[in-house]
């Protein structure tokens, strides 16, 4: 028996089963208390402070009675609130990122993954260093400028000096005005040295996905391999941030296990996270199990309608309002259209989930980890965000400039956003709509940056940004940032 204690290491006790199960049954049976669904609501919404604005979010109890909350108009305001949270903190703006997989190797049996060990029909491929660098280009080449590196596990085929190779490899390629200026990466949970070394070769987030929370069913659905130790993968992010990394995003793959559990999991490993290291989650994710080869999302008994999760991700906003959250390609255009709306900060583009699937004509399925829903083009995708009203960002300045971990929150909570990020974001849209843009995307864009400017509260700083988005227009001139 494991008592709850959020400042343990040991993940029975941070991911504590008995305390989820209380909260699950509180959450029940305040469901349709209104006056403490209010009083939470009324916690979780902005105030103002200063120039800028302060959340103070919901502990994994509260953000949970919302989630199990059915009152319409309650969900409303719950939506109506994330949205507010996120215009305040992250303003209008969406980054963009791709996955880019290098190796589909791996010794692990994860009952989801089309790339478990027992998969002998799909094809095994691992990119040299050669591909990686014509993935790159392709992926510059569309205007990408930050990634997220994938591989399986497999310490023969894929040991972390191989990825580190590739993370070196990634950032050496300068091709034409492309760069990749951010690498982050969603590897196996390692060692504090290996953590160490990612560290030292410059990535951005370390992303690793919980899976479930749930350990029985962890143990279940990984029933092979190294990944089947519960409370190592669990415990990656504190090694993770115990190697000097601070900027970690968590994630569940919604499906498997019941999503209020997740939930609840979710929520206390960002407690944990804050409560340790004194700074949370960068990002969370919220991947849906998706069909693939050999892999039938029916099988698992817990799929997600659009409507519920959307209200988990709204929950999610309310409850930490400082963390990025991410969508990825798995989701159609409509579902990413509505998350957007509820606290979403960071959306995939043109994705390709196969081992070297940028280089190839056609959309390759033979080494593929999961069908991609959203297949529009990165062009297409960023035209649809400035027609729905945000600003397609491709910048990568937080942490080259060292704001990271906390650095990074109280830029965030100090409400220089403005004077910072949006700036930036205007300038690699710039950046974007010179180099690789269609003539149609350019219009509703160099429109956009016009108005946007005007949005700049510091005149210093409008001034410099009007000033470097001309020399992006003028020269070759790149990679401005505040
Ligand atoms: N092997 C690493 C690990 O174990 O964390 C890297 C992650 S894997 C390339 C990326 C993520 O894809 C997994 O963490 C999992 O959540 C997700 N994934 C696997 N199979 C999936 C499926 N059928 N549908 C949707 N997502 C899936």
């Amino acid at each position: 028996m494991y008592n709850y204690d959020p400042k343990s290491l040991k993940a029975e006790e941070f991911i504590n089963d008995a305390e989820i199960r209380e909260t699950l049954a509180y959450a029940e049976a305040n469901k349709n208390n209104v006056k403490l669904i209010d009083a939470i609501l009324e916690k979780a919404r902005p105030v103002k402070q200063g120039s800028g604005c302060k959340c103070a979010g919901l502990t994994h109890r509260e953000a949970s009675v919302l989630l199990a909350c059915e009152i319409p108009e309650k969900i409303e305001k719950m939506y109506e609130i994330a949205e507010e949270i996120k215009q305040a903190f992250y303003g209008n703006r969406i980054v963009l990122f791709a996955p880019l997989y290098l190796s589909n190797y791996c010794v692990n049996g994860c009952l989801y993954c089309p790339y478990h060990l027992k998969n002998k029909h799909i094809a095994r491929r691992k990119l040299t260093q050669d591909e990686v660098r014509a993935e790159v280009i392709a992926l510059q080449d569309m205007g990408h400028k930050r990634l997220a590196i994938e591989a399986g596990e497999d310490p023969v085929n894929n040991p972390i000096e191989y990825i580190l190779e590739c993370i070196d490899t990634i950032y050496g390629v300068h091709h034409k005005n492309g760069d990749i200026r951010r690498v982050n990466v969603n590897i196996a949970a390692t060692t504090v040295e290996n953590y160490r070394r990612l560290k030292e070769a410059g990535i951005g987030t370390y992303i690793l996905f919980q899976e479930t929370y749930h350990k029985e069913s962890y143990l279940r659905l990984h029933p092979t391999g190294p990944k089947h130790d519960y409370a190592y993968h669990t415990e990656a992010m504190d090694r993770a941030m115990e190697g000097g990394i601070d900027d970690v995003g968590l994630g569940v793959l919604f499906g498997l296990e019941l999503y209020k559990y997740e939930f609840a999991g979710l929520i206390m490993h960002a407690e944990h996270l804050e409560a340790v290291h004194g700074v949370g989650p960068h990002t969370i994710s919220v991947p849906r199990v998706k069909k693939a080869d050999d892999i039938d999302p029916d099988m698992f008994d817990n799929g997600i309608d659009d409507e519920t999760f959307t209200k988990i991700a709204a929950c999610i906003r309310l409850a930490v309002p400082y963390t990025g959250m991410i969508v990825s390609t798995r989701e159609s255009e409509e579902v990413r259209r509505r998350l957007l709306q509820v606290g979403i900060s960071q959306v995939s583009g043109a994705s390709r989930t196969s081992v070297g699937g940028y280089t190839e004509e056609e959309r390759p399925h033979d080494t593929e980890q999961f069908d991609v829903s959203d297949q529009r083009t990165l062009d297409e995708v960023v035209r649809w965000l400035m027609e729905t009203g945000h600003i397609p960002s491709f910048c990568t300045a937080c942490y080259r400039a060292g704001r990271t971990g906390d650095r990074f929150m109280s830029l965030c909570k100090s409400g220089q956003i403005l004077n910072c990020c949006h700036p930036n974001a205007l300038m690699t849209l710039a950046e974007y709509l010179v180099d690789y843009a269609s003539d149609e995307t350019k219009e509703i864009g160099w429109k956009m940056i016009d108005d946007e400017l005007m949005r700049i509260p510091k005149e210093s700083v409008r001034a410099v940004a009007s000033e470097n988005i001309e020399a992006i227009k003028s020269s070759n001139r790149r990679d401005f940032r505040f």
